[in-house]
Formats: C-alpha cells, structure tokens, sequence
C-alpha cells in the first residue's frame, strides 16, 4: 500500500512547494505532532512541547524580514507550512497566525521605533502575539467597536473590553483596535491600532473561554481599565488608520486560515482512504463500494482545488497584488471544503468516528472554527460580490 504522504503528493499536484523546510515540517507533523495531538487537545492543555518545536524550527519567522530575525520567504510558503502543521493539529496554526499577522501589521505601517522595539521577539516566537477587534457588541460590524483611547499627555487612556482574543493568555503584545474619535463619519476613520503590552497597568486578561475545537490557543477577553497605553505605541503613529491596518492584516489572517482549513481537510480525508481499505462489510473493504469510492473522489478534488486556490492567493500576496478577492474566494471555499470533508470523514468512519478513538472527531470539531474567524464566511461571500460587480459594472 502507499504511504500516505506519496497519497499526498499526487493530490497536492503542481501546487505543491518544494521547499526543505515544508518538508521538515512534515516529517516533524508525522513524528511528533499526530501522535500526541490528540491527547493534547482533549486534556485542553497548551502544546508547550510542540510549541517549543515550532520556535525551534523558525516556524515563527518564515515571512519576517531577515533585517528582524526572519527567515524572508514567501507566502506560498507559508501557507505551504500552515496546512501541514494543521494536518497535525489546526490550534497550532492558531498559535503561529498571531505572529503572522502582527508581525506583517508591524512590518508594514509600524513606525521604525515600533519595529526595533516589537519585530525581532515576534520573529524568534519568544513573545506571542494577539490580534484584538471583536468585542462583546462589535464581531462581523468591527466599526461599532466601543473600546475608548483618550489621548492623555505621552499616553492614551483606555476604557473598555474585548471578546474572543487568540493567545490572549500567553501573549506578550496585543495588537487592539480601539476608538480615538467616537463621533467621525464613517466611522472607520475613528479606529486606531495600540500595540498593548501585557504589563501595562490597568489591563487584563480574563478567563479561558470554553470552546467546541480550536484547543490549544486559549481564547480569552482582554480588559481594560483607565490603561494607560504609551502614544509610541500607536501603530505608524497616525490616528485613523486602524481600520485599513485590521483589513491588510486580516488578508494575512485568511491565507492563514484557507491554508489551515486545506490541512484539516487533507488530515480528513487521509484517514479516510486508510480506514476505507481496512474496515471491511459484506465481504469487501467498504473502499470498494461505489458510494464510499464517490466520497473519497469528491473529498480529495475539492481538497486540491481549495490548494490551489489557497497557494493562488498567496502567490499573488507575494507578487505585490491586490488580494482582496482571491484571498476571500480561498478562504471561503477551503474553510467549506474543510467542514465537507470533514463530516464525509465521519460517515465513512461509521460510528467509530463518533467516538473520540479517532482523530476524524477532533477534525470535525475544528473545522466550523475557520468557517467564522478571520471574517465569517457569509462576509466573504459580501467581498467576493462586491469585488465582481466593481470589476464587472457595466454603464
Ligand atoms: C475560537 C474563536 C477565536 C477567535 N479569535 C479572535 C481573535 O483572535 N481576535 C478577534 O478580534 N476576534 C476573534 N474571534 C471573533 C470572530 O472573529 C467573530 O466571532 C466573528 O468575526 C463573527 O463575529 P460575531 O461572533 O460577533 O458574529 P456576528 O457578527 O454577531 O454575526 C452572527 C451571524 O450573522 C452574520 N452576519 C453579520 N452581519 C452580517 C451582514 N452584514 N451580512 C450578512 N451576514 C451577516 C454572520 O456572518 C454570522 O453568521 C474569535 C472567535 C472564536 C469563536
């Protein structure tokens, strides 16, 4: 029988990266991560191993400057690395998008003070990075965000509460979107984003929420207090430019979260065609019966598809282009592939993928998770439109 990693190169097809370090990470998945994934992720616990491992292994840095520690590559490479950490586990892309994604913030508005200061432990993985918008009345509508930064000397002083933060309980730095002008139409030119550090007085974090899937990030609220944030930590040092700084870092965010959904669904249906050939009923594995086969053919052409779409849009990032649309359209089907797939995975598993023996359980629990952040997918479909009619009006 072929290993299931020769499986994968014929699904993964011209898309693939070649790359030594895709390839190191998947050896690493194979050895380390889908042994102990499990157990992990149902005691709840933080993957301090696994973690330790993806810092090790420069997983933090790949699309960091060299100037700031990073390795420099590409985002097709990126992406490449998240699907295969999250054909492990897909909270370790979870734990490793924070950094993405304020780091690239960082990296691209971030004064030059502002990167000295935070890029090079964002690039190493020694400080965890948070992304904070939502809030307990602002989720999909981020412009009704409520949080308030009052500009106070040196300092702004902030008053409120956020929802939902990944790595809010081990992060050193939390990129915040916050109000400074409450009253401004429209009102994305009232939002800013404050680097909060974990220190700064009047700030907190709250509980652990408890969630279905995504263990390992702990997700948490952050609260605020009369915190006193310095006003060098507004990012680039203008006011008012949150709000196109969130939308360039949730871009990062999605290639992300497309390349995390490509795993689990990969992850999906590799367990499948294994146990399709082993689980045998009326005399026969069940791989050779037509409606068994019919899913293992739908699985792995959407599964190459949401691929290519994923490495599309990554591709196009590196290249400098707009990404707005693909980057919507590979988040958006690879998010619906991963829960297809994933549900699929559990039928051909009959009940026992209903227990917690098999890791297909924790694959169909993960999988609703991407088809919400990083934008929910009813909003992808609104960008994607939007985009199409911009680009196809007609006088
Ligand atoms: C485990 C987890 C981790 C998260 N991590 C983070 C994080 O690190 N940082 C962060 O800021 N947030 C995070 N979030 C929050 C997440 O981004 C939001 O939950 C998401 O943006 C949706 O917001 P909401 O939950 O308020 O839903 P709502 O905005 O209340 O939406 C509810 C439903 O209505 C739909 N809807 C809303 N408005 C429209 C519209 N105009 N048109 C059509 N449909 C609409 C939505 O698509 C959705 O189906 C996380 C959430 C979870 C569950």
């Amino acid at each position: 029988m072929a290993a299931i990693s020769d499986v994968r190169e014929i699904i993964a097809g011209d898309g693939e990266v070649g790359a030594d370090i895709v390839r190191n990470v998947r050896r690493w998945v194979d050895d380390e991560v889908i042994p102990t994934a499990d157990a992990l992720e149902h005691a709840g616990e933080f993957p301090t191993k696994l973690h330790r491992d993806m810092v090790d292994m420069g997983l933090y840095s790949i699309t960091f400057a060299e100037q700031w520690g990073g390795l420099g590559l590409s985002y097709e490479t990126y992406s490449a690395v998240i699907e295969e950490i999250c054909r492990g586990w897909m909270g370790l892309g979870g734990i490793v998008n924070g950094n993405g994604l304020v780091g690239y913030a960082l990296q691209s508005w971030g004064t030059d003070e502002q990167k000295q200061r935070f890029l090079p432990g964002l690039a190493s993985g020694q400080v965890q990075a948070a992304f904070s918008i939502t809030e307990p009345n602002a989720g999909t509508d981020a412009q009704a965000i409520e949080t308030a930064a009052v500009k106070d000397g040196d300092d702004y002083v902030v008053n409120g509460n956020k929802l939902f933060v990944t790595n809010g309980d081990r992060a050193g730095v939390y990129l915040t979107m916050v109000k400074t002008n409450p009253d401004a139409s429209p009102r994305h030119r009232g939002i800013s984003a404050l680097v909060v550090e974990r220190e700064t007085p009047g700030f907190s974090t709250g509980r652990l929420i408890d969630k279905m899937g995504y263990k390992g990030p702990g997700t948490t609220e952050l609260f605020f207090e009369d915190a006193r944030v310095p006003a060098a930590n507004l990012l680039g040092g203008d006011e008012g430019r949150g709000f196109q700084h969130m939308v360039g870092a949730l871009e990062i965010g999605r290639i992300n979260v497309a390349s995390r959904a490509v795993g689990v669904a990969q992850a999906a249906f590799d367990a499948s065609i294994v146990y399709a050939q082993q689980r045998q009923t009326m005399g026969v594995p069940i791989a050779q019966h037509q409606a068994i086969q019919l899913k293992l053919a739908d699985m792995a052409t959407k599964i190459r598809a949401a691929r290519l779409l994923t490495r599309d849009a990554a591709r196009k990032k590196d290249a400098g282009a707009r990404i707005d649309l693909d980057v919507g359209m590979a988040k958006l089907f690879a998010t619906e592939v991963a829960l297809e797939c994933t549900l699929e995975a559990l039928r051909v598993h009959g009940g026992i993928g209903y227990t917690k023996e098999m890791s297909v359980e924790r694959y169909y629990r993960d999988a609703p998770l991407m088809a919400v952040a990083e934008g929910t997918n009813e909003i992808q479909r609104i960008v994607i439109a939007r985009r199409l009619l911009e680009q196809y009006k007609i006088d």
